[in-house]
């Protein structure tokens, strides 16, 4: 399986990383071993001084496609869970700025937190679902996927266009403002509306 994940999907967030607005989906790849074991903390990795979380809904692909047209896309998912993408930004800023790719600091063991549970779309107003981080109680992050700038289907056709989806495989579909940095001891918690959706222990 394969995690696609988009990034400056939020304008508030690509205001606060002074990106551009992009015209396109912007799309980058984890592979399954970034996946968090389930449960288990997050270990910040030796290589950065600068872990972010970054929580993002998930879509979870129930159907094989290739070039799917953006009014088929809603066929090819079902559910929706939530997680974090870790992001090494000292990393990220270092590639960046050589113009090299992101993977070193988006795809490293244990970058993607992957909610247990996955909440059935259809228990969902698809295009106004509250969803927030809290940082040792506080909240830290708050989106609404109103204020998406790519929606669900728009992200599903445009990766097809690239890769062929297959069943189980999964989109982080990008962050709203308010990323920061994680410490040793810091306790993460990610909720769909009021709905508890993961916690996560820092080490
Ligand atoms: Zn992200």
């Amino acid at each position: 399986m394969k995690i696609i994940c988009i990034g400056r999907n939020y304008a508030n967030h690509v205001k606060e990383l002074n990106n551009n607005i992009p015209k396109e989906p912007i799309f980058f790849l984890k592979p399954d071993t970034a996946i968090q074991p389930k449960g288990h903390p997050f270990l910040i990795p030796y290589f950065s001084n600068n872990i972010h979380y970054e929580v993002e809904l998930i879509l979870r692909i129930n159907k094989t496609g290739k070039h799917i047209e953006e009014q088929f896309a809603h066929k090819y998912y079902s559910r929706i869970g939530l997680g974090i993408d870790f992001t090494a930004r000292d990393v990220q800023k270092e590639c960046k700025a050589k113009g090299l790719p992101w993977e070193k600091a988006k795809s490293f063991d244990g970058s993607a937190q992957i909610s247990r549970t996955f909440i059935e779309k259809s228990d969902l107003k698809l295009d106004n679902i509250d969803f927030s981080l809290e940082k040792n109680g506080e909240i830290v992050q708050k989106g609404n996927t109103k204020e998406i700038l790519f929606s669900f289907n728009q992200i599903i056709a445009y990766a097809s266009r690239f890769f062929t989806l297959k069943i189980g495989d999964l989109i982080f579909t990008g962050t709203p403002e308010g990323v920061g940095k994680v410490s040793t001891g810091d306790i993460l918690k990610g909720f769909i509306g009021e709905r508890k959706m993961f916690k996560v222990i820092v080490k």
